[in-house]
């Protein structure tokens, strides 16, 4: 049966969720899905359901097939979880089920320290973490209970009112949020209020519904901008951005958005896209000139989500903050280069009088008074006491120095990429002024040596963010490379760096981009830096029927193995399958009885010829914590693959499900095999080897004979012993590959 790489998706499933094989009258139902693509046809729960039902039935327990699909079937040694999936189960599993359960299905998450995607801290050291716990039970909002929270979230404020330079002579005033988005509604709403105010006092008054009220951002602003527009019933004047001004908001265009019903403008400190700044003073300085000339005052909102804690470290005299006098607000999250685990943000107003009573809470307690302004009436109280344990443990020096560290290991991917195949957006790594001509540049040349070559002032600003592009030469020379397939291939090696569009406008524009933050280590770095080169030339030169996402590609697997199934052939499968009747019934160990050498294949083609095996691949020894969705990534790969990618793979499937127990001795087809996807097929294996394992990588982790047919046995564990146990010799491993070659060419 040739089936595409929908089913081969189905056989993992079923390694992965089931214990017990399914009936082939349900695989037969599979056969006429598998020839749509997986994407858009199949059902992935149906394909699973299927694959579960099987005539061993002995070994189901007593839910019905139906039920079954819908219960989790987890293990625990002390007890197996047996819940309902969908509905609340009546009586609750024991904890360390209940844990277990879904500590493995958390597992298949992406690991947070190779999530380069991400702008949120991952990591804080053990006294936070402590405090965090100790903490986690208090609710900030409850002031009498827990009087101290509230001085600690006030000093917080305090701090960072003073880190964003508001003037001593006013009251600035803030409060801690859930993140910036919150921040941002109550700085948008602030705004909104100030305008409404103004228009009813005004004299005649106008009125505040016709037109409404109207805001201005950059193309480039992140979602929670036009949330609050949205939410609050605001008209979004979008500013649209363009390749030649790093894909920030111009404040010369803004300004021509400005009308009298414009309730503010928000610039953005740390474009989520590149990092770049926008011109918080210019935008001023144009807001000053507007006023003079119209005697329309519009305020200022700086979304400082990641900058705010970025900028006043990295680039202590630029001027972005309450330094400039048209700003009102400012939001940070917390959780980003605040160093904060998720859960906190930040908005500080330069004055109490930015912000409108009628958003004011009066909370009395204990005889004295406290002011609330926030969405949210309960919340967590320990992110800000972790915001401030950052505050007392780093310092405003402990600050800087990741800051700079960040920009460092930034200026260092930046220039590996821009030395290779790549054209980089973002300008972290460009020095701040271009080089003078003639002796000045030279003179210049000679004093730069003095410098500090790790003052961020030496460079152009921004956030330490590497956005990046397949340069123009690449792509003449390497015309059927789409860029997104080097993330999906880093995807494979663990690193998540997103590919997407510039913002509107620009949207034609792809770019890869990776946030350095603290935990993004220089080790980290160079690793990276040498995977995204290996995953690139990888992808050189190929053809477009090679490539292996490509549209034109025609995937197909062949289902080869015969311990995969049982003897329960009926009627056409037969023809199919040729299945050894004394084999067992799932899996193959290594370990067990002989049976298993002789499995009858047909309809594979003929791997190539195993070379001897002389240097085991030590690759079971990988760090599991660095395993992340194998499942999505077999999908990704098997879903559309060019033939010549498929017949070597199949020869490996093969390998692996019929007769060989260690995966080292699969790695020598590939090697034999295309050399060129030679690196993408051992990922493959390791990936389809992976889902077994991910749980519990434990080598000596043993399993009988017996534990094979007991449906309650962990498939982890079977599989386990499989790949991971007590290695056999390189001797049997030949043997047992030399034998299943003969079978399958025999048949
Ligand atoms: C992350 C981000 C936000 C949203 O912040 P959250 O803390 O995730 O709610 C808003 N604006 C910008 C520029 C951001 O980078």
């Amino acid at each position: 049966m040739e089936v595409d790489g929908s089913t081969i998706y189905s056989l993992a499933a079923r390694h992965i969720y089931t214990v017990s094989p399914s009936p082939f009258s349900r695989l037969f139902h599979l056969s006429k899905l598998v020839t749509m693509p997986l994407s858009r046809h199949i059902d992935a729960n149906s394909v699973i359901e299927s694959c579960k039902d099987h005539p061993h039935k002995q070994h189901l327990n007593t839910h019905s097939q139906r039920a079954r699909a819908t219960y989790h079937q987890s293990w625990s040694r002390d007890s197996g979880a047996d819940v309902p999936k969908y509905t609340m189960p009546k009586n609750g599993i024991p904890s360390k089920s209940a844990y277990q359960l879904l500590h493995d299905e958390l597992t298949l998450d992406g690991n947070p320290t190779l999530n380069l995607a991400s702008f949120v801290q991952t990591w804080m050291p053990e006294e936070a973490e402590k405090l965090i716990i100790e903490n986690m039970n208090k609710n900030a909002v409850d002031l009498d209970e827990y009087p101290a929270c509230q001085v600690i979230h006030n000093r917080c404020v305090s701090m960072i009112a003073d880190l964003w330079k508001a003037p001593t002579a006013t009251q600035a005033v803030g409060t801690a949020t859930a993140g910036s988005s919150e921040a941002i509604m109550l700085g948008g709403l602030a705004l909104k209020k100030r305008w409404q105010s103004a228009l009813t006092s005004a004299n005649p008054p106008r009125d505040p519904y016709h037109p409404g009220p109207n805001i201005i951002f950059g193309a480039n602003a992140q979602v929670a901008l036009e949330k609050f527009a949205r939410y609050w019933d605001v008209e979004t004047r979008l500013v649209p951005v363009k390749a030649k001004n790093d894909f920030i908001m111009d404040p010369r265009d803004a300004i021509k958005l400005v009308d009298e019903n414009t309730i503010g403008i928000i610039v953005i400190m740390g474009s989520t896209y590149t990092g770049h700044f926008e011109d918080v003073q210019l935008m001023s300085d144009l807001l000053d000139d507007l006023q003079k000339r119209t005697g329309i005052d519009v305020p200022i909102h700086v979304d400082a989500a990641s900058g705010g804690f970025f900028a006043p470290f990295a680039y202590p005299n630029y001027k972005w903050a309450f330094d400039v006098p048209r700003v009102h607000s400012i939001n940070t999250s917390g959780h980003k280069f605040g160093l904060v685990y998720p859960g906190l943000g930040w908005i500080v107003w330069k004055d109490e009088t930015f912000l409108h009573k009628d958003l004011i809470f009066e909370l009395h307690y204990l005889g004295s008074v406290e002011y609330s302004y926030t969405l949210n009436f309960s919340k967590p109280a320990a992110p800000f006491i972790a915001q401030m344990f950052n505050f007392l443990n780093l310092g405003f020096d402990g600050y800087r120095k990741i800051a700079l560290k960040g920009l460092k290991n930034a200026r260092l991917l930046s220039r590996a990429l821009e030395g290779t195949y790549f054209t980089v957006l973002s300008n972290v790594h460009k020095p701040a002024s271009p080089p003078a001509a003639g002796a000045a540049g030279l003179v210049k040349k000679a004093a730069d040596v003095l410098y500090d070559e790790e003052d961020p002032e030496r460079y152009q600003r921004g956030l330490p963010v590497v956005s990046f592009r397949l340069s123009d030469e690449f792509m003449k020379e390497n015309p059927n490379i789409k860029q997104e397939w080097i993330s999906i291939m880093l995807r494979a090696k663990g690193w998540i760096v997103p590919n997407y569009g510039a913002p509107p406008n620009e949207e034609k524009t792809e770019m890869l981009r990776v946030v350095v933050r603290e935990t993004l280590s220089e080790d980290l770095v160079e690793r990276l830096i040498a995977d995204i080169l290996e995953v690139t030339e990888g992808l050189m030169g190929m053809s477009p029927s090679q490539s292996p996402f490509g549209n034109n590609a025609s995937g197909s697997f062949v289902v080869s193995s015969s311990s995969v199934w049982d003897d329960d052939v009926e009627g056409d499968e037969e023809e199919f399958y040729t299945v050894s009747p004394s084999s067992p019934p799932m899996v193959l160990c290594a370990s067990e009885p002989p049976s298993f050498k002789s499995p009858v294949v047909p309809y594979l083609p003929t791997p190539s010829p195993s070379p001897p095996l002389s240097t085991p691949t030590p690759f079971y020894a990988r760090n599991p914590t660095t395993l992340h969705n194998p499942l999505t990534t077999i999908i990704t790969f098997l879903t559309s693959l060019p033939s010549s990618i498929t017949s070597t793979l199949v020869s490996s499937y093969h390998a692996i499900h019929t007769a060989t127990a260690d995966p080292r001795t699969i790695i020598p087809i590939f090697q034999s095999g295309l050399a060129s996807i030679a690196q993408f097929a051992s990922s493959f294996i390791f990936y389809l080897t992976l889902p077994f394992t991910s749980s519990n990588l434990n080598p000596t982790s043993t399993s009988t004979s017996r534990s094979i047919h007991d449906s309650s046995y962990p498939m982890t564990s079977i599989l386990n012993k499989r790949f991971f146990a007590s290695p056999q010799t390189a001797g049997d491993a030949k043997d047992i590959m030399t034998a299943s070659l003969a079978a399958s060419s025999a048949a």
